[in-house]
């Protein structure tokens, strides 16, 4: 689409005429669409949780308060609406600083290795108790360190992880793998889990888009966890990918670049 303007030439060198200038708006429109569409659906995130809050506070006012059992589970509600409603306000909050560029990445040389160790570490638990294998393949030969923020991989790899938990199912095996490409280092979360649609998995990446929102939302899910991860990989001049089977299994994968200068340390 284009914008149409008239002008007309006064330039005392320059005959009168009128000038036309035809100006591309594509690009703006767009920006304008996803930017409303960002507000409607931030709304629209907050308001249902705001929604079930206040239902839940009238029933415990209207009697509900005086029956401990009731009580005790309406409270539950409460707390984990309000857990969730936090961590879409922080999730927020951080996708904001990288838009505005105000998230400094500490970037330091990381133990790729080491890395990985410490975030299959945090696992531990929610491994044993989900009832998944958690494999974690990493070359012999060791691997490079990589120029990196590494709260900020942890988050990337945090996010990664959970999502392959939450759409696998019991005795199912989740693979972590680290292997070198050339100047990158590429980090591999594969799972054996529910998969995604072909024509879903084009918008995956954007933000609030979920497969099955009541699913994701019982789950705690905020719909940004896959956009946080990739802002975070495409500030550190990585690339992130996904591949999916429907009913399969799906892979995500990403890049990180070598420190140089540590490589021949690690190798
Ligand atoms: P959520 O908080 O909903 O998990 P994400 O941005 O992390 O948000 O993921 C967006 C959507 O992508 C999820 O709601 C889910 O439908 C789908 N998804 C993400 N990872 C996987 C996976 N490993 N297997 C199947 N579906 C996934």
């Amino acid at each position: 689409r284009f914008s149409f303007n008239m002008l007309k030439s006064h330039e005392a060198d320059r005959k009168p005429g009128i000038i036309a200038v035809l100006q591309d708006v594509t690009e703006q429109e767009e920006l304008e669409r996803v930017r409303q569409e960002f507000v409607a659906n931030v709304s629209h995130e907050l308001r249902t949780p705001l929604t079930t809050l206040k239902s839940y506070l009238e029933a415990l006012e209207e009697g509900a308060m005086h029956d401990p059992a009731i009580a005790g589970q309406f409270l539950q509600v409460l707390l984990s609406e309000t857990d969730r409603m936090t961590r879409l306000v922080s999730d927020l909050l951080q996708l904001s600083r990288y838009d505005a560029r105000q998230q400094l990445l500490d970037i330091r040389p990381v133990d790729v290795s080491q890395l990985l160790y410490d975030v299959r570490e945090r696992f531990r638990i929610r491994i044993r108790q989900e009832r998944i294998d958690l494999n974690l393949e990493l070359p012999g030969k060791g691997l490079p360190f990589v120029r990196a923020d590494r709260d900020a991989v942890i988050q990337v790899l945090d996010n990664l992880l959970s999502n392959a938990m939450k759409y696998s199912n019991e005795n199912t095996t989740v693979t972590v793998r680290a292997t070198q490409e050339d100047s990158m280092v590429r980090i591999e979360v594969a799972d054996e889990g529910v998969g995604i649609r072909q024509r879903d998995l084009t918008r995956i990446f954007e933000r609030f888009y979920r497969v099955d929102k009541a699913r994701s939302r019982s789950m705690g899910g905020t719909g940004l966890g896959l956009s946080i991860a990739r802002q975070i990989v495409l500030a550190h001049g990585g690339t992130i990918e996904i591949t999916s089977e429907w009913q399969k299994g799906t892979k995500v994968s990403f890049t990180l670049p070598i420190e140089e200068e540590r490589e021949h340390e690690a190798t």
